[in-house]
């Protein structure tokens, strides 16, 4: 769990932006400090209106830079003009807004804060399903917040989700810190029963599944694919971050998986179904990370071609194993996760290119900026609609859309 410090700029749509990063980080078990020097993490929502206020993001953003362990520069400057922030030479990671509340998470596991209960957020219903994980990761120090995993019963879960549901949920997002271990202290993995018993609950509704770590999926693998397969409600979409393409790496990392673990389970859900998304994350520049190792991660990138992936240049956490292990240069570190990134683009605009002409059906799930709202579809694409009053769409509305064009990492549709 990291502590952020987040500043916003400019009009009431970018202060939205902030509002959904806050809520997500708060969701993942992060939270608010009074100021970049004590914060992990600094976050600029920029803004790019007149040149003035470029200049003074450009001036902004080098301060935080200087005063905070990292920085992420998102909001529209970001996304308008990235490489003025490479130009005048400041070490931020330079993200669209979705991408922000993964990068802060540095590779570590959400974590739901102590006594976390569901919420309800407009149509969306978080479900913390456990608490802890069964891993050591040697980056983490959530781990020493949550100790081993605690999972209450399949029945009292199953009751959460049904109360959500009844206040009005249409997107159910089980979370854990790690999903796939669910149900391990008490003997038995228990993700696939819950997720068949959830899909049981009446009502027209979708649930996506959080973060469940290769070590833990593995073992169950089929089951759980069948699971995605013969349930409509789940969005066919896992996310199985790897961190590294190197098992030595992994090694390091006290991972519980190694490459070909994670290749089995890729392997298991391509086999099942039709189209899913995988999710995934690397962790670049890890202390021990060599050059080949860096060019195993990207071929395993490049073999699996995951549509969501989660880039995080290594950050060192106080009191964990690896913040006492020599680390590698900045510059190595910033080059390993431009190219990382640049490969993400490319892959990850392939897909999206991909769904244009296509028909999905979708789930409205929350407004976006102006008149559109964000939807999903089946496999946990977002998809946005404009103009959504004149298409009388709202969150919790299901539609059918054709995507129509892409912007990398989401695309654009128009009901049908
Ligand atoms: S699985 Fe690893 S990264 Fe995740 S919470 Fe457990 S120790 Fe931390």
């Amino acid at each position: 769990m990291a502590r952020y410090h987040i500043e916003t700029y400019g009009c009431t749509s970018n202060r939205g932006e902030s509002r959904s990063i806050e809520s997500a980080l708060r969701d993942a078990g992060h939270y608010r400090v009074d100021g970049p020097k004590e914060a992990d993490v600094s976050i600029l929502n920029s803004c790019t209106v007149v040149e003035k206020t470029e200049r003074n993001m450009l001036r902004r953003a080098e301060e935080l830079d200087e005063q905070t362990a990292d920085l992420i520069v998102t909001g529209c400057m970001a996304l308008a003009q990235s490489e003025e922030f490479q130009q005048a030479d400041i070490d931020a990671q330079v993200l669209h807004w979705d991408d922000v509340p993964e990068a802060v998470t540095n590779g570590e596991c959400p974590t739901p804060g102590p006594g976390t209960e569901p919420v309800l957020d407009g149509v969306v219903g978080i479900l913390p399903i456990a608490r802890g994980c069964m891993s050591n990761c040697s980056y983490c120090i959530t781990k020493q917040a949550t100790g081993r995993i605690d999972s209450p019963s399949v029945e009292e879960n199953v009751e959460k989700a049904r109360a959500l549901v009844h206040a009005g949920a249409k997107e159910l997002r089980v979370t854990g810190q790690d999903t796939g271990v669910y149900g391990w202290d008490e003997g038995e993995r228990k993700l696939p029963e819950l997720l068949d018993r959830i899909c049981d609950i009446d009502g027209e509704f979708r649930v996506r599944v959080g973060m469940a770590n290769p070590g833990g999926v593995h073992g169950i693998r089929e089951e759980l694919a069948d699971v995605f397969a013969r349930n409509e409600k789940l969005y066919d979409f896992l996310h199985a971050p790897v961190q590294s393409g190197s098992d030595e790496v992994l090694a390091e990392m006290r991972r519980q998986h190694r490459v070909d673990k994670f290749l089995d389970i890729v392997e298991t859900f391509d086999d099942t179904l039709d189209h899913w998304t995988l999710s995934t994350d690397f962790i670049v520049g890890f202390p021990t990370e060599t050059e080949a190792d860096h060019e195993q991660s990207m071929a395993l990138f490049r073999e699996v071609r995951p549509e969501k992936v989660n880039v995080t240049r290594f950050s060192k956490r106080p009191g964990t194993d690896a913040a006492e292990m020599k680390g590698l240069g900045g510059q190595t570190k910033k080059d390993r996760s431009k190219a990382m990134s640049e490969l993400k683009h490319e892959v990850v605009a392939e897909a999206y290119e991909e769904l244009i002409g296509t028909t999905r059906e979708v789930l409205v799930v929350e407004e976006g900026t102006g008149d559109s709202v964000k939807c999903r579809d089946s496999a946990y694409r977002q998809i946005i609609v404009q103009n959504a009053d004149e298409h009388g769409l709202e969150p919790g509305d299901f539609a059918e859309v054709e995507v129509t064009s892409h912007q990398t990492v989401y695309a654009f549709g128009t009901p049908v």
